[in-house]
């Protein structure tokens, strides 16, 4: 087993995963900029270093700080949680060269995956479907056109290294292709320091599921459940639930199978993702995150397994106890995630100190967050402050639960979410499951007029 590991990430995720290293019996290392000196990760973890000022670029994002203070405490391995340098497979690469474990797969597979046109061109090989568009990049305005020729409109302009929902575009009508192509590159560049954009057939209203995998070192995958991530806002998830109710058995199975292959044919280790695009009962591979994501609590809370304590073992060359026949879901997880925002004035940031903290409870209930009474939101970061998960024997049980908990969920001193996330939960199509990713968008008004 691993002995000591940094994290090197904040909030609610280091958090996380110290409580798994803890309960693993692994040191744990905190890092944290200036401004996160009071954080909550500083204070649970064994060691605390500073690593940097403020903003991410001189601290999250500062590789040479966080190696170096991983070899200084001599850790033998790093946990990136999820954002910052967790898809970052030339930090992973340091971090393997440095003979300390990057607790996720190998940088090639990062490499590979991360790169959205190969990943594709990877899964078509292997009969994995995919949304129809670009055959590899789109280097220019006329290929552009040509692909709209073959495929017809509406279109969706994406960035081969993009990821947060960013750098992606729609186009409707032929003359908006011209404006929405370059600043969708423009975007790219800026966010993700990589102009490579594809292509794909916009699916209209579609539903976002995903099959969460783990992979050990000895061939072992098994695929842990689907995820329905379709309540989003700007293609960025707000809410998720495990399992996706109303899919059919086959589907459900050919999905597993096809998430199953996709791990598969990279050599996979670790914890990952396998994202699709539904469209009825058509399903297509999106994209492959290849690290623990923001929704695997409500994995969690219907398969019973710890997603990261086992990424640690798997880390550790340990292999997978679990086999696929462990596997049965028989309960309902939804989370909502609470932000530090104000969804009244166009969702603006909102930064400041919490006051007054009440969290829920009960049975089934959870809440993983980095707050307390009296902390610091800082504006520099995601504005994601907590998750509440619930879960219950039915879908409908769990939303009674999680109305309640958001009930007696209070942050004051900042605004929040959590009104909205009120509304989205007692909103009758959502009730009913008739909701695809347009939902938020649709429904904009109403959903704020109820608060
Ligand atoms: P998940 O699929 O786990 O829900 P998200 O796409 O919501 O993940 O991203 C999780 C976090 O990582 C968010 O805070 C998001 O802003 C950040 N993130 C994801 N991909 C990138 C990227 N390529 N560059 C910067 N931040 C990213
Ligand atoms: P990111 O790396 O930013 O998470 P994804 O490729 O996973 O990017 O897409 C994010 C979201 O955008 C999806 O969850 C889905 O809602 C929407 N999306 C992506 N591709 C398509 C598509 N071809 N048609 C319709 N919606 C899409
Ligand atoms: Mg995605």
């Amino acid at each position: 087993m691993l002995k000591k590991v940094l994290i090197a990430n904040r909030g609610e995720i280091a958090v996380r995963i110290i409580r798994a290293c803890k309960e693993l019996n692994i040191k744990t290392v905190a890092v944290y900029s200036t401004e996160d000196k009071d954080s909550l990760h500083v204070k649970l973890a064994d060691e605390a270093i500073c690593i940097g000022s403020a903003r991410s670029k001189d601290s999250y994002l500062n590789e040479t700080n966080i190696l170096s203070s991983a070899i200084n405490l001599k850790c033998d391995g790093i946990h990136p949680g999820y954002g910052f340098l967790s898809e970052n497979y030339k930090f992973a690469k340091k971090v393997e060269e440095n003979g300390m474990k990057f607790i996720g797969p190998s940088a090639d597979i990062i490499e590979m995956m991360g790169d959205k046109i190969k990943a594709k061109e990877l899964m078509k090989k292997n009969n994995v479907p995919i949304v129809p568009g670009s055959d590899g990049e789109v280097e220019d305005i006329d290929s552009a056109r040509e692909i709209v020729n073959n495929i017809g409109l509406p279109i969706l302009i994406k960035a081969s290294g993009g990821g947060g929902g960013r750098g992606m575009r729609r186009v409707y009508k032929i003359e908006d292709l011209d404006k929405e192509f370059s600043e969708a590159k423009k975007e790219a560049i800026a966010a993700f320091n990589n102009g490579e954009m594809y292509i794909e057939k916009l699916i209209e209203n579609p539903k976002h599921v995903e099959v969460q995998i783990l992979a050990d070192d000895y061939g072992n995958v098994i695929s842990l459940g689907e995820r329905d991530c379709s309540i989003q806002r700007k293609n960025q998830k707000l809410l998720e639930e495990s399992p996706y109710n109303t899919l059919s058995d086959e589907i459900r199975d050919q999905m597993y199978k096809s998430a199953i292959i996709a791990a598969r044919s990279c050599n996979y280790t670790n914890a990952g993702t396998v994202e699709f695009v539904l469209d009825n009962d058509k399903f297509y591979f999106i994209e492959m995150n290849t690290r623990i994501q923001v929704e695997h609590p409500v994995t969690e809370m219907v398969t019973g397994i710890d997603l990261v304590k086992e990424q640690l073992k798997i880390a550790s060359e340990i292999p997978l106890s679990i086999k696929q026949s462990d596997i049965n879901i028989n309960t309902h997880s939804i989370e909502c995630r609470i932000n530090s925002e104000n969804p009244l004035k166009g969702f603006l940031p909102a930064a400041g100190k919490v006051d007054f903290l009440n969290l829920p409870g009960g049975r089934n209930v959870r809440f993983d967050t980095y707050l307390y009474n009296g902390c610091k939101i800082s504006p520099y970061y995601d504005s994601m402050v907590g998750k509440l998960i619930v879960s219950d024997e039915s879908r409908s049980g769990a939303i009674i639960k999680l109305k309640e908990a958001l009930k007696e969920l209070k942050i004051l001193g900042i605004n929040t979410n959590i009104e909205l996330q009120n509304s989205i939960i007692s909103n009758n199509d959502f009730i009913n499951g008739d909701y695809d990713t347009s939902f938020i968008e649709k429904n904009l008004d109403k959903l704020l007029a109820v608060e």
